[in-house]
């Protein structure tokens, strides 16, 4: 695989070259400042439980935080009480945790829940958080394409039904890029 490439600004580390982001520097702790210590606990354990399936980068955006390997596979939005964090899969994945997801074409479905208490990470998200680091690592989405096949693809796409059009992909902001450290 291509080493990434590093934004001589930022720092940030990309996939594909040149890739556009509007390269802001923030310090992680922008995203705790005037919320309850409980919260960032949250975070560091949310952050803790990831690292379990390996090493990844954290990068502050402006509006969340994002883990990354070759690419982001996960991350978190600070809210006050709690933590709105996150997870990609190359699949339909099921969890009582994961109650919002979206699917983004093609193939990936990104998973959103809130995080209020540490005791929800448990074992069968573990599973799906290695899975989520496989597909960061871009050791997942070929193979999994292939395994699909395009009937299947589709038929899942409608069952889910909230398919976009792929137009769209174009348009998702790539968000910020700021500080960034590999735990
Ligand atoms: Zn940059």
């Amino acid at each position: 695989m291509a080493p990434l490439w590093k934004c001589p600004k930022c720092g940030h580390r990309f996939a594909t070259r040149n890739l556009w982001h509007s390269c802001v520097r923030l310090p992680l702790a922008v995203h705790f400042s005037g919320k309850p210590k409980r919260t960032r606990g949250l975070f560091d354990a949310w952050r803790a439980f990831v690292r379990r399936a390996g090493p990844f980068h954290v990068y502050a955006q402006k509006t969340r935080i994002v883990f990354m390997t070759r690419a982001r596979f996960a991350g978190a939005m600070i809210r006050r009480d709690w933590i709105d964090a996150a997870l990609w899969l190359k699949r339909r994945a099921e969890h009582p945790l994961l109650t919002r997801v979206e699917y983004i074409p093609p193939g990936n479905w990104a998973y959103r829940f809130r995080l209020t208490d540490r005791s929800q990470l448990d074992r069968a998200l573990l599973d799906l958080v290695r899975e989520s680091y496989a597909v960061g690592k871009q050791e997942h989405g070929m193979a999994a394409r292939a395994q699909d096949g395009r009937r299947r693809f589709r038929a899942r796409e409608e069952a889910f039904g909230r398919a976009r059009g792929t137009e769209e992909r174009g348009r998702r902001p790539r968000g910020e890029v700021a500080e960034s450290y590999v735990i």
